[in-house]
């Protein structure tokens, strides 16, 4: 059987102690790989190797074109390896092939070449200042990042991580999580073979609480700790962190309002709504769980809805033609049964889906749900959507920011004044109007509330992965004198 093992100093290891744990596929629900058990012996071995490239390293000292190159190297590495990267997520948690493959590994690609392109025309702020002085402002490595990722969109994820920490000179440790390990041990290995020196890019492998993840956190050597998973984790984290006042940045969960105004394009905003919701198989921080329908269009938008919804083709992951997966893992898949198993008793009513075979959910559809519901209240992160019905914009408005998640909202209606007016007034960090899910990598992501703490993308990343340094000069040469 298949050993996915570490990542450090350039080398593939094993655990000192030869522990190991089971990779499970979530569609045969059998063990498929063994992988590396790593604890804080491994978190210690790739925080000195990352340690030891950044202070003794040509990577901080190159240029950012030589960099960039290496990064462009890894991006086009990412492209050539489409196939087995995309497997690599498909299989360890159940993602459906077309979306790993024409969607995840792409963006994968994109994130290298982006943030390469990115810091090599951002690395310096000129401040020509009316004194007579003249101020610069460099951004400078900040160090070793310890970059913690959740199982969501693995590949996706860490490398909108680690590709700006890595242009801009650190060095990283990544731990991925422990249910998709895969496509970052096969990353760590094409940064090798694009030219990474040893050191730069480590991954290690194991558990969060007691192991590998929490020894990251605590290790003062870390400069960075960048993560992305639960609300409650991130808290745990960010006291982890404090001990050595080392900064976070925190991608935590949401629990997105989306809203149907009733003179929006109905086809299209179902279309986008069945997108926001059952795109992998919701396990999607940014899925929009909680959607609001004006009462005008309520019962037309419901019926099309579940029309659609009932139309996506549900199966094995690893077939092209598949759109909704199995849950990554048992675990997953007993929390979000718990939660529709709970609907009835909460007051709402299930019109559509449930449990399927396996680890399956299907698109499942609730109505009903008073607002202080389980259901309308938490993260499910499953293919679970709460549909109410509202009557006036300010009725909307409230109802989407009653939660203590703020990462997304979306808004859909013809009207622009309308659109300008409730996207001003939502509490999220990003507001999608008549779409879902168009990124630009410049703009800021990230949530407030409890879905985190920080942004990330184009200058936000900058900021978070440097340590900005004015520089101030006096240029008047005869008041020096
Ligand atoms: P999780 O918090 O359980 O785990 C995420 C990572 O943290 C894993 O690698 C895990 O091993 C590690 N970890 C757990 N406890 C730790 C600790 N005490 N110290 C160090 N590391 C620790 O999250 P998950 O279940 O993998 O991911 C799903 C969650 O991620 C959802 O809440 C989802 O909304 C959120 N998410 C947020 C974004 C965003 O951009 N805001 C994107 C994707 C997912």
């Amino acid at each position: 059987m298949e050993l996915i093992t570490h990542f450090i100093d350039g080398q593939e290891v094993e655990s000192k102690d030869n522990g190991r744990f089971d990779n499970i596929d979530p569609w045969t629900r059998e063990v498929r790989t063994e992988v590396a058990l790593g604890g804080p012996a491994e978190a210690d071995l790739a925080v000195a190797a990352a340690r030891e490239a950044f202070d003794s390293g040509p990577w901080p000292r190159m240029g950012f074109a030589e960099r960039g190159q290496i990064l462009h190297r890894l991006a086009d590495l990412i492209d050539a390896n489409t196939h087995e990267l995309a497997m690599a997520d498909t299989m360890d948690m159940g993602k459906p092939i077309a979306d790993s493959s024409s969607k995840d590994v792409p963006r994968s690609a994109l994130n290298f070449r982006f943030f390469a392109d990115h810091a090599r025309m951002s690395s310096a702020e000129t401040l020509p200042m009316d004194s007579g002085h003249h101020a610069y402002t460099r951004f400078e490595s900040a160090g070793v990042v310890a970059a913690i990722a959740p199982w969501n969109f693995p590949l996706m994820l860490e490398t909108w991580k680690i590709a700006p920490a890595l242009a801009w000179g650190n060095t990283v440790v990544l731990k991925p999580a422990e249910d998709t390990p895969h496509s970052a041990t096969i990353l760590a290995r094409l940064a090798r073979e694009a030219g990474m020196p040893p050191g730069v890019l480590n991954v290690v492998h194991g558990f969060g609480p007691d192991s590998v993840g929490e020894a990251l956190t605590t290790d003062a050597r870390v400069d960075r700790i960048t993560f992305t998973g639960e609300s409650n984790t991130g808290r745990a984290i960010a006291r982890a962190a404090a001990g050595n006042l080392t900064p976070v940045s925190l991608e935590l969960g949401g629990k997105g309002a989306n809203i149907v105004f009733a003179d929006a394009d109905l086809e299209s905003a179902v279309q986008w709504s069945i997108k926001a919701i059952f795109s992998n198989a919701g396990q999607v921080c940014l899925a929009g769980s909680r959607l609001f329908v004006e009462r005008g269009i309520y019962d037309a938008f419901l019926r099309r809805f579940c029309e659609v919804a009932d139309a996506l083709v549900p199966g094995d992951p690893k077939d092209p033609a598949t759109q909704l997966g199995p849950l990554a893992s048992a675990e997953h898949y007993t929390k979000v049964r718990s939660f529709i198993e709970g609907v009835a008793a909460d007051g709402g009513t299930t019109v559509m889906g449930g449990i399927g075979e396996g680890w399956t959910v299907r698109p499942t559809v609730v109505t009903d749900a008073p607002a202080d519901a389980r259901v309308c209240r938490e993260e499910i992160f499953g293919p679970v959507v709460v549909v109410t019905p509202f009557d006036s914009e300010a009725e909307a408005i409230g109802r989407a920011n009653d939660t203590p998640f703020g990462l997304n909202a979306m808004v859909f209606t013809e009207d622009l004044s309308r659109a300008h007016r409730v996207s001003a007034l939502l509490c999220a960090g990003t507001v999608w109007v008549n779409c879902f899910f168009v990124r630009d990598l410049r703009a800021p992501f990230g949530g407030v509330g409890d879905s985190g703490v920080g942004r990330e993308g184009g200058n936000f990343s900058r900021e978070f992965f440097t340590e900005p340094k004015a520089v101030v000069m006096d240029i008047r040469s005869e008041a020096r004198r």
